[in-house]
């Protein structure tokens, strides 16, 4: 389908046996999921669940044990769609200091486009592009080992923006940052994202979950939810049982909802929190 750019076709993948030639359990087990063409798409779930292995799969850096991925139709287990798959979906890693290859800013993020043999001009064009998009163009000339974390991440952002990905699937990526430094990196995906570009963001912070339009939950190397924010955190005892914890505010909707007020179920902020207790109060005047 046209308006679909990653789909995953009853993926399972494992790892090679380990040292003792113990064969290892799946890592993913019967993947299905298409991504949509432009949407922001968030993936939750704790620590193994199979996240990072369904990033790598998603641009052929890894591929399946059965089972298919496509990207825009090509399967990345075809070696000849290889380079177009890397170019149709980028992949960026939560540790930006083994992203960075160069010792300039714009030589950093040039690198890409250039090992796509892009005329020079044109990585030009691209660099700058790229770097304002993330908003770190006034630090092209800087070193990035002098920046702060989340400015190298919004490095290692645009060295993926650079080769003009259709799709960035992004691995945690605000995992090593501090408050600020995720500000940075989600405002700048938020800002891609509005570009037209097509997000798929993992993360283990629930609060981030609220930026997607679809949220997909994973345990044991499958999808145990899949559905809009609200749809997601309405379900506590699922997210519960993939061992992650609800949004603060719809926990504590949950804690005053269990003491009979009628606060609705999927509450995703702060801000939404107050105004429904406000609607709650009012019906009590
Ligand atoms: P997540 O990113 O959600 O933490 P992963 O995709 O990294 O999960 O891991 C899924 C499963 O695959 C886990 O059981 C993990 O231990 C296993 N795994 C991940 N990487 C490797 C590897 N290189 N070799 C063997 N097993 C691995
Ligand atoms: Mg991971």
């Amino acid at each position: 389908m046209d308006d679909i750019i990653i789909s995953f076709k009853n993926v399972s993948f494992r790892y090679d046996p380990d040292e003792n030639n113990a064969e290892q359990p799946l890592a993913l087990d019967g993947i299905d999921l298409d991504i949509v063409r432009g949407s922001f798409t968030v993936i939750l779930g704790h620590n193994g669940s199979g996240k990072s292995t369904l990033a790598k799969l998603s641009n052929g850096i890894l591929v399946p044990e059965s089972g298919q991925v496509l990207v825009n139709g090509m399967d990345t287990a075809d070696e000849s769609h290889e380079f177009d798959v890397r170019k149709t979906v980028g992949v960026v890693f939560q540790n930006p200091d083994n992203q960075i290859v160069a010792s300039i800013v714009e030589e950093d993020v040039a690198f890409g486009p250039e090992n796509l043999a892009i005329p020079p001009a044109e990585i030009r064009e691209r660099v700058d592009d790229a770097l304002k998009a993330v908003g770190m163009y006034e630090y092209r000339l800087h070193e990035p080992h002098k920046l702060s974390g989340g400015q190298k991440q919004r490095v290692a952002i645009a060295g993926i923006m650079a080769m003009r990905p259709e799709c960035i699937v992004l691995d945690e990526p605000t995992a090593m940052l501090d408050p600020r430094g995720r500000e940075e990196v989600l405002s700048a995906l938020g800002k891609l994202h509005g570009m037209g570009k097509t997000v798929v963001l993992i993360t283990h912070y629930m609060d981030e979950a609220v930026l997607g339009d679809r949220v997909i939950v994973m345990n044991s190397g499958r999808i145990a939810l899949d559905g809009t924010p609200r749809e997601v955190f309405s379900h506590a005892r699922e997210i519960e049982s993939a061992g992650l914890e609800l949004p603060e505010s719809e926990r504590l909707a949950g804690s005053i909802r269990k003491q009979g007020v009628p606060m609705p179920v999927g509450i995703l902020s702060a801000d939404e929190f107050i105004e429904q207790f406000a609607a709650v109060m009012d019906k009590f005047k």
